[in-house]
């Protein structure tokens, strides 16, 4: 057994540097971009290893191995956006098939999950996965997927994915974990006992804001073998052109990773003793319930959290006019500081009640922590926290 330690060095390489100097047209170092839609056979029933761009890419494939190598799997498929790679697992259910998703998941995972419910293409029900009771009296209706969120949107809760695979799979059912907020740099749910990770690449693999992608990354060969298929069947496969700049962000992965949950452990830290906030919802905190867990089943503790002022929605609207280095906008897990009203934006068709039940308060802010020096960051929350108190 390599030492986590190790371990993480490694993949730190294998993000860096995946399919660096693999050109064997020109020997360039940086991997050409692959745009072609058609690729012409070598003669009368002789495809190559390419044939048309909706199934296969050069470009896209490159990125898919590098994804699947940081995960620890047999391949993945790459996606035009992180709802469709979570579509491509859903859209292979059949009428009868249950999902079990967390009731406080995403909350363009919950409205995708209720569509295709509503339109009888699978069942879905969603249930608090942190209480071990609810989750066995759910796993007792015979799911045919379980799909996890941790740290969950946006109030951070964390679960015990070795605990809820294991269950899962006793139940008979496949497991998927979203680890979109987290990345490989910091979690690795197939080697927890996953059969498939999920990925909005939008966010920490691309890392810069500029690219909507997704991927699905399988533990078996067989179903990458299908998702590329499926992925093929009805179209939802990635542009070159994202693979590659998402590729030439994954290079970072692991400094921004570093460099931005440092700046969040920090800003977490202020926000803790600030009067203006009433709770802090991060893993690295002492505090935060699911401290024990992340501690063990992550290597950090990630550049996400959230708070509550406690000057409710007239403090938040403050608090967002203001100004401050933090950009109101949704999304998260670029260099740049974003501050989010999941109640207004990101879990807005959530519904009030729904959004009620899982905790999220009309006073919540979440915050992605970029790279900015700590002390700006600082600053900047000072600067808007004041004008909380108007
Ligand atoms: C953003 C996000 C998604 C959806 O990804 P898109 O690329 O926006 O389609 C799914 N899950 C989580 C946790 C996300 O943050």
């Amino acid at each position: 057994m390599t030492e986590p330690k190790d371990q993480a060095s490694r993949l730190q390489t294998i993000a860096a540097a995946y399919g660096v100097a693999s050109d064997v047209a020109f020997g360039a170092v940086a991997p050409p971009l692959y745009l072609s839609s058609t690729y012409e056979f070598a003669g009368y029933d002789q495809p190559r290893s390419y044939d048309y761009g909706r199934a296969g890419n050069p470009t896209r494939d490159l990125l898919g191995q590098a994804l699947a190598k940081l995960e620890g799997g047999a391949g993945a498929v790459i996606t035009a956006s992180g709802m469709a790679a979570l579509d491509l697992l859903v859209g292979r259910m059949g009428p009868g098939d249950l999902i079990l998703a967390p009731h406080d998941c995403y909350g363009g995972t919950m409205r995708l999950l209720k569509a295709r419910a509503n339109r009888g293409h699978c069942v879905v029900r969603f249930v608090d996965q942190g209480d071990e009771s609810a989750f066995a009296a759910a796993l007792e209706d015979v799911p045919a997927l379980v799909l996890i969120e941790t740290p969950s949107n946006p109030l951070m809760r964390v679960v015990d994915i070795a605990e809820l695979a294991a269950k899962s799979r006793a139940a008979g059912a496949a497991v998927a974990v979203d680890n979109t907020f987290l990345s490989p740099a910091i979690q690795q749910p197939i080697a927890l006992g996953a059969d498939y990770v999920i990925h909005s690449t939008t966010k920490y693999l691309n890392g810069h804001s500029d690219v909507i992608g997704g991927a699905v990354v399988a533990a078996d060969p067989v179903q990458v073998d299908e998702l590329r298929n499926w992925a093929n069947v009805v179209g939802s496969t990635g542009a070159p052109f994202d693979a590659w700049l998402t590729l030439r962000g994954l290079r970072t992965l692991f400094a921004r990773m570093e460099q931005q949950q440092r700046n969040a452990m920090i800003v977490a830290q202020y926000l803790e003793r600030h009067p203006a906030v009433s709770q802090v919802h991060y893993p690295g905190l002492a505090a935060h319930p699911g401290h024990r867990i992340a501690s063990r089943q992550q290597r950090g503790f990630g550049a996400m959290l959230s708070f509550e002022l406690a000057g409710g929605v007239e403090a938040v609207r403050r608090f967002v006019a203001a100004d401050g280095y933090f950009t109101l906008a949704e999304s998260l897990g670029g260099i740049e500081s974003l501050v989010a009203h999941p109640a207004t934006m990101t879990h807005a068709d959530m519904g009030e009640e729904a959004r009620s039940r899982a905790g999220i308060s009309d006073s919540l802010l979440r915050l992605s922590i970029g790279l900015e020096a700590e002390q700006d960051l600082i600053a900047g929350l000072e600067q808007r926290l004041a004008a909380c108190a108007g």
